[in-house]
């Protein structure tokens, strides 16, 4: 990627004067996060000459010196002491003669129409601002819009790129005299801080009353006051509203959650501090760094004491600290607080005022900053020490991912994901840079925002896409969307692109195969079947179905996974045909469903064959009595049946595998009849979801030595939503690890479909390169 034609040469002082001098590349997100001003420092500190100018994907210094050097130190400090909201992917040096006639050391002003600049994610503020915010005789005391190069609102807010003042939602704001000598000096903190603001020119908060549009006085210590109350409020954050209520008040919490019509579903909480977070979690070392990391995510922490309403029947409770200086003026009145998605069901968060947000709250806090581009807090848990993503977005996006060098092309591709939790990515010079999470786009105003955001994305970044890829679904809007651009377009099997994504994350190298493990609720197959417990044996170019879940129907179709009874009706029936055992869970369905549906099975009629891993686990919660005869979430009874299994059990039940060639095929029958017996002997279903995962984890482990045996695996990839199930994912990696395979997993992204356009674009790439 380094063919960066540079002219620096031209002009050069003659070999025989003295002088040394370097010319340094820094490759990465180094533009809009201070960078330049930090390296003029830096070079001031060493009295080099030179300059700093940023270029496409990164920086170019030029620095020399009288003395004699090789700029060893500068290099190593460069690194060290970067700026934090920077990600330096590469840095290159080359010595270079010196021009000698410099009087110091300079930024120069960037040219336009220089490609694909990074830039970075919206940040929390740093401890500088926070101090500066909470001095009562800073100019910025208590201001909410205090930010500087290293903190503070970016790809929320930019429209367009290079990254400038004016290219943001922060135009229409005139620089007061202060905040401009301050914007132009380099060595200011706030140098070139495109959203530097003050309370003289800056956004203002106002808090007004729903529905009626009418202003009340009091700001932010007021809108903390009617929470405590009792009232909910919408917050305005950085890529959306909030919906915000006293989460110690049952009472607010019930009322929020009927006005968002989720009776179950886990709400985020937003706490002062970790003091405050460690009362109800337990909070490890690497949870505490998280939460305290300027991308602020919200982590899912292990419950300590309950609290009423946020997150009924599961194990955890999720987390974040504030982010904004808002948040932070908020939260000095509160301790803890509920902050939820401003989203309609199944539609985007809210950016402004006019989407609707008055039938949610009592009041609206809100300011005059314009969001552009929507992004929802990231979700993510700790698992063996590394991050578990079930949502990136706010905090992560845009940031780039590079690819394995032998997969580098020079053409542009668009990646169009799959249906469900979908994202995008583009692929360009090298780098795949993935949108926020965009929900589902059955739903016609998150398919809105997918159009909104690859228009969005293709031009800030000048991705001119030359080939788009979507999944193999022929019904999928994707590849709906794909067949309509008029683009040369590949399909790429769901399961296969999976696998593909942590492959590319970790820079895998072409030709080196793997048993990839692909564990969700369903994806297209190649047999038109919907798969979803799949061993694929894969590299980027092709896969081999290597052994999957034997299929069993799905009574009702999609009714299937909404209502985990059916697929616990439809394993009974390929257990024990049609003589059902008495099973107590199944008391709860009345005895025409039960009839209705098992003629439905046993007929074939609206059932189709499904090898989906999410559909057993539903199976399994339900017979074990911790799902609902409706589920109300996506998983819901899955992450019932985690929350509940017991620690520290070894045992597992067994399986069976069928078949003398791939691909094998692994019944469940077995497990089913052992389940009950356990249910029969009244054995805890807490002791019974624990043998369960471990079945798993060992079907995991003994297909992977069938593979390694027949095909000289070492690899295994666990991907899929089933994966973001902690105990499975630690149990099935352990036992792996014990058995010398080396495990790959996503840590920068989600195993769930957010990650399917990763791996199309790695697909993508690969197919590029075969056909030379
Ligand atoms: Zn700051
Ligand atoms: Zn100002």
């Amino acid at each position: 990627m380094n063919n960066n034609k540079t002219k620096d040469q031209k002009g050069c002082a003659r070999k025989d004067q003295k002088g040394y001098a370097s010319k340094v590349v820094v490759f990465g997100v180094v533009q809009g996060v201070g960078f330049r001003p930090f390296i003029y420092r830096l070079a001031n500190k060493f009295h080099y000459k030179g300059w700093v100018k940023n270029i496409g994907f990164g920086v170019e210094i030029h620095v020399e010196s009288e003395v004699k050097t090789d700029f060893k130190d500068f290099l190593k400090a460069l690194q060290e002491k970067k700026p934090p909201l920077s990600l330096i992917e590469e840095i290159t040096h080359r010595p270079v003669p010196p021009f000698r006639n410099l009087k110091d050391f300079s930024i120069k002003k960037s040219k336009q129409g220089e490609s694909f600049v990074f830039i970075s994610p919206d940040i929390s503020i740093c401890d500088s601002c926070h101090k500066e915010m909470m001095n009562p005789s800073d100019r910025r005391f208590h201001y909410p819009f205090i930010n500087c190069t290293n903190c503070g609102p970016r790809y929320t807010i930019v429209k367009f790129l290079p990254y400038d003042r004016k290219q943001t939602t922060m135009e229409t704001f005139k620089m007061c005299v202060d905040c401009s000598r301050e914007y132009t000096n380099p060595l200011d903190r706030r140098y070139h801080a495109q959203p530097i603001a003050c309370p003289v020119c800056g956004p203002r908060v106002s808090l007004v009353v729903s529905g009626t549009g009418k202003a009340i006085k009091g700001g932010i210590s007021k809108a903390a006051s009617l929470i405590k109350e009792g009232k909910i409020l919408a917050v305005k954050g950085l890529g959306g509203f909030h919906l915000v209520c006293n989460a110690l008040n049952y009472e607010a919490v019930r009322r929020l959650r009927k006005t968002k019509e989720r009776k179950i579903k886990p709400f985020a909480l937003m706490a002062r501090n970790l003091d405050i977070i460690g009362k109800y979690a337990f909070l490890s070392p690497a949870e505490k760094k998280m939460l305290l990391s300027a991308r602020r995510p919200i982590v899912l922490l292990k419950k300590k004491r309950e609290i009423n309403g946020i997150a009924p029947f599961l194990d955890e409770m999720g987390f974040m600290l504030p982010y904004t200086p808002l948040h932070y003026l908020l939260l000095e009145h509160l301790d803890l607080i509920v902050a939820t998605s401003s989203n309609k069901k199944d539609a985007p968060i809210m950016k402004n005022e006019e989407e609707g947000i008055e039938e949610f709250c009592d009041y609206i806090l809100t300011h005059n900053r314009p969001i552009h581009m929507r992004a929802d807090d990231s979700v993510l848990r700790i698992v063996d020490g590394e991050p578990l993503f079930l949502r990136r977005a706010r905090g992560y996006v845009p940031y780039p991912q590079g690819v394995p060098r032998e997969l580098e092309s020079p053409h542009h591709i668009l990646a169009l994901g799959g249906e469900l939790k979908d994202t995008i990515s583009l692929y360009k010079n090298g780098y795949v840079i993935t949108s926020q999470f965009l929900g589902d786009l059955d739903e016609y105003q998150n398919y809105k925002y997918f159009e909104e955001t690859i228009h969005h994305l293709t031009e800030l970044f000048e991705v001119k896409p030359e080939i788009v890829i979507s999944d193999l679904h022929p019904d999928f809007h994707t590849t709906r969307y794909a067949q309509k651009s008029g683009l040369p377009h590949f399909q790429v099997q769901h399961h296969f692109a999976h696998i593909l994504a942590p492959l590319l994350e970790h820079k895998i190298p072409p030709q080196k195969k793997v048993l990839g493990v692909s564990f969700d609720g369903y994806g297209y197959g190649e047999d038109g079947l919907a798969w979803g417990g799949e061993f694929l044996l894969a590299d980027y170019s092709s896969y081999q179905r290597f052994a999957h879940f034997k299929y069993v129907p799905l009574p009702g179709g999609d009714l299937a996974s909404k209502q985990p009874w059916r697929m616990a009706l439809s394993y009974l029936v390929e257990a024990f045909n049609s003589k059902l055992p008495k099973v107590k869970a199944l008391e709860k369905v009345s005895k025409n469903k039960i009839k209705s549906v098992m003629s439905m099975i046993e007929e074939k009629i609206n059932s189709p064959l499904s090898s989906s891993c999410g559909r057993l686990f539903d199976a399994v919660s339900f017979l074990l009595g911790f799902s609902p005869l409706e589920i109300e979430f996506e998983a819901e009874a899955p992450m019932r049946l985690e929350s509940a299994a017991e620690k520290g059990i070894e045992e597992s039940y067994g399986f069976s595998v069928k078949g003398n060639l791939p691909p094998y095929q692994i019944s469940f029958v077995q497990t089913i009849k052992l389940i009950l017996k356990d249910l029969e002997q009244e054995i805890p279903p807490s002791f019974i979801s624990a043998k369960f995962h471990n079945t798993l984890a060992r079907v995991i482990v003994s297909t992977a030595e069938r593979a390694r045996k027949n095909h000289d695996i070492d690899t295994v990839v666990l991907v899929g939503g089933v994966f973001l199930n902690k105990k499975l994912l630690h149990r099935a990696t352990t036992l792996l690890e014990k058995k010398k395979f080396k495990v790959l997993r996503s840590t920068n992204y989600s195993p769930n479909d957010e990650s399917i356009s990763i791996g199309q674009i790695a697909y993508g790439l690969n197919k590029i390169i075969e056909k030379g």
